[in-house]
């Protein structure tokens, strides 16, 4: 049985939230040199986890278990948001670790360890998991500018690591499994100490631009105006209203994106543009929500005099858990904290969404504490860290047997 020393993973977590800490926070933004020194530090505690630290073309690290048998590859990313929390990616990549070091010391070699680039999204979002899996290639992105005016192409030229970059083909795993905090409150709230996600949210974007007449704010009268703005409130309005009878109990939906046009304080707004985004875990649910966005604009259209236009601009389809882990990390958590786990969709999106496209891959989720994360305050209990951990390595035991 692969045994986890609790001192180790959190001296682990420390050591790395020194690196670009910021009070209780990090800052360790992809490719900066606070991120390049982490992943740095990390590849030197893979080495001495008898792993063999690899870099590829995009600045994935992994840290390969010994041998040509397939391992189980468990991990998450190392960088942050612009003002990030010490548990966000950390903490799978600390597991990983000390999973694969327990598990070398159980006899039992077959676990390999990856800190995937960039997921937060500096240069783009999940970038080191989809160009490792092929479904974005580094010619595509090499022009992606950072916030900082940064080119990525510029960013790996100046990274040594990635200049000579190494392979490493799917078949070396037989399956991925991500660790994680939750970064909401469902599990805090439940005082309970494990969530077994089942399924990565999908999302759609929809569209949608009100027409209205741009015009004088105190020369024209109320009656006879056609306010872009007040034609988009009615309009965000009704759809909630239908989304809170037709969308599935996780369904979330968010009007995260406004421009008013022109955006001035004496001028009725002519145009307003609108960014709605929904999340839900079947493809079905997801497209009654953006088909009712489109619907729901196209009678507004009939009954009013303020045009509006609603379209589907940006899919992603949600990404299943393998339902073999999934039973093998909920039989585990079910004996060692009866009543205190749950199986739930992630919201958030992970490099383990991608992952799961090509290989059986599972998460687990640890709570924070009030739901917080991508902020300094983010936290966890050291207890349940610690307790994700050994249910991972207790659940890897059982694969490896
Ligand atoms: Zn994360």
């Amino acid at each position: 049985l692969i045994t986890i020393d609790p001192s180790r993973l959190l001296s682990d977590l420390e050591n790395l939230r020194k690196i670009g800490e910021c009070g209780p926070g990090v800052i360790r933004q992809a490719f900066s040199p606070a991120d390049i020194e982490g992943r740095r530090w990390i590849a030197a505690r893979m080495q001495d986890a008898g792993l063999d630290p690899l870099w590829d073309e995009i600045g994935n690290l992994f840290g390969l278990s010994p041998g040509d048998e397939p391992s189980i590859l468990i991990g998450s990313h190392s960088d942050t948001q612009p003002e990030g929390g010490w548990l966000d990616g950390a903490f799978g990549v600390a597991c990983g670790l000390e999973v694969a070091r327990a598990a070398r010391e159980a006899g039992l070699p077959g676990v390999s360890v990856v800190s995937f680039a960039d997921e937060e999204g500096t240069f783009a979002p999940l970038m080191g998991s989809r160009v490792w899996l092929g479904t974005l290639s580094l010619a595509e992105i090499e022009d992606l500018k950072d916030a900082q005016g940064r080119r990525l192409g510029d960013a790996l030229a100046n990274f040594p690591e990635s200049r000579n970059p190494g392979k490493v083909p799917l078949d070396r795993f037989r399956a991925f499994i991500e660790p994680h905090i939750e970064q909401g409150p469902v599990l805090d709230r439940a005082k309970e100490v494990v969530g077994v996600v089942t399924t990565i949210a999908g999302m759609r974007h929809v569209e949608i631009v009100i027409h209205g007449d741009q015009n004088h704010a105190g020369a024209t009268p109320m009656v006879g105006r056609r306010d872009a703005l007040q034609g988009f409130l009615k309009y965000a309005a009704a759809l909630d209203q239908i989304y809170r009878s037709i969308a599935s109990p996780v369904a979330v939906w968010t009007f995260g994106q406004l421009n008013v046009h022109p955006n001035a304080v004496s001028i009725i707004p002519g145009r307003v543009r609108t960014m709605l985004q929904v999340r839900d875990v079947t493809t079905e649910g997801l497209d009654a929500m953006a088909g009712a966005a489109c619907d729901l604009a196209e009678a507004h259209n009939r009954e009013g005099d303020i045009k509006l236009t609603a379209r589907v601009v940006a899919s992603l389809e949600p990404a299943h858990m393998d339902r073999g882990l999934v039973e093998a990390l909920t039989a585990t958590a079910a004996v060692r904290a009866p009543n205190r786990w749950r199986q739930m969709p992630s919201g958030a999106l992970h490099d383990a969404g991608n992952v799961s496209r090509k290989l059986p891959t599972a998460m687990v989720f640890a709570p924070s504490i009030r739901g917080v994360s991508h902020c300094f305050e983010e936290d966890t209990k050291v207890e349940d860290l610690v307790f994700v951990c050994s249910l991972v390595a207790e659940t890897v035991s059982c694969l490896l047997a």
